[in-house]
């Protein structure tokens, strides 16, 4: 257990209070009866499982759905009794957990189901039905294998799902996928309606299905990123014009100043070479703590409200910034990397674009060293 100083090297700092409101934005735009199923996978996109799932328990919610088992137990072990569902693949070795923990499983398909009900106890499970995505999930089309997995013995079956591939695009092509595929899966439901199969739940939509799609009707939303307060780019715009707040913030410390002078390089590879008298800064945070790279020579932050570059390769637990304009940097100080300072804003998509990537990326790979502290 480490020592919080208030002077930690790198920190994220989580605001549950913006968390709730997403909650709350994101339950206004749904239908009354379609519940939320925050993924908490990845440590709640490197938030903090544990303090995300309390804190979304206590609000009422009372459904999860994660990558793993381990994630899953972890969930348990902070005291979420609700349903809580694996959304890939468990190993057999593992159905024992499963079973123990009252977890539910992903049917990936239906050679999968097979292996489920044959494991000897009562498993519950989620199928899905591949849509178009052509990931996980046995082919819509192959109708006849998705009823067999009904006659499977010992497979509690309480819900059925499928997910959008596209959902996030705004072009002619990508929203007629998008609707072929929620035309798709209402057949297959209607169809097992027909053939007297019901009793389960169902759901389709990620943050994007419910941002583009707000008027889809199923019984879950399996909200990620936008829960975070986040889009996952900062070129998308989506139908539903809600304002969400950004949960994370990420900040690091100044440890050291100096002067460079004309001709001379910092770091790595001689990748910057200085072009006249300049001041700069080493900064307690690395690529193993998350910072892409990709940012590096590219990358922004902020100091004392001052947008400042990033200079040279970013270091597994070090990067350099330039200093030359922000008049009273010293060590100690706070440097910015998402979040504000005085008037200026980092978001993670811009940072996430910088590094040529996608928010959801950047959240999930915050570090463990990073010390996660809520405001
Ligand atoms: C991760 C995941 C989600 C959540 O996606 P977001 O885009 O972050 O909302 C939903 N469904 C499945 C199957 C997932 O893997």
């Amino acid at each position: 257990m480490s020592a919080v100083c208030g002077k930690e090297r790198a920190w994220a700092a989580i605001n549950l209070n913006h968390l709730e409101e997403n909650v709350r934005q994101l339950q206004k735009i749904l239908p009354k009866e379609c519940r939320l199923m925050p993924a908490v996978k990845a440590d709640a996109y490197g938030h903090g499982a544990r303090l995300i799932a309390r804190e979304l328990w206590n609000r009422g919610i009372r459904d999860f759905c994660v990558a793993s088992v381990d994630e899953a137990v972890e969930l348990r072990e902070c005291g979420i009794t609700g349903q809580i569902l694996i959304l890939g693949y468990t190993p057999p070795c593992q159905f024992e957990e499963l079973w123990q923990y009252g977890l539910t499983q992903t049917v990936i398909d239906s050679a999968y189901a097979k292996e489920l009900g044959a494991w000897g106890k009562e498993l519950t499970v989620h199928v899905c039905v591949d849509t178009g995505m052509h990931r996980i999930g046995e082919r819509s089309d192959h109708r006849e294998a998705v009823y067999e997995i009904w006659k499977n013995d010992n497979l509690s079956i309480t819900g059925v799902f499928s997910h959008l591939c596209a959902s996030d695009g705004m072009t002619k092509e990508e929203r007629e996928y998008t609707k072929r595929q929620i035309q798709d899966f209402d057949d297959m439901v209607q169809k097992l309606h027909r053939r007297g199969i019901t009793g389960f739940w169902t759901h389709l939509q990620g943050s994007y299905g419910v941002l583009n799609y707000p008027g889809l009707s199923y019984d879950y939303a399996r909200v990620g990123i936008a829960l975070y307060g986040v889009l996952s780019s900062r070129r998308d715009w989506t139908i539903a014009d809600i304002r969400l707040k950004p949960v994370m913030s990420l900040g690091a410390r100044l440890v050291c100043i100096k002067m460079l002078h004309a001709g001379e390089s910092a770091g790595y590879g001689l990748a910057f070479t200085a072009s006249g008298e300049m001041r700069i800064g080493v900064v307690s945070i690395g690529y193993a703590d998350g910072i892409p790279r990709d940012l590096s020579n590219r990358g922004h932050a902020l100091v004392n409200g001052c947008r400042v570059p990033v200079i040279g390769r970013i270091c597994m637990d070090q990067l350099m910034i330039d200093v030359s304009e922000v008049k009273k940097a010293s060590a100690g100080d706070e440097v910015i990397f998402i979040g504000r300072s005085g008037d200026e804003e980092i978001r993670a998509e811009e940072l996430a674009g910088d590094a040529g990537t996608i928010t959801n990326e950047i959240l999930s790979g915050i570090g463990r060293r990073v010390k996660r502290k809520t405001i």
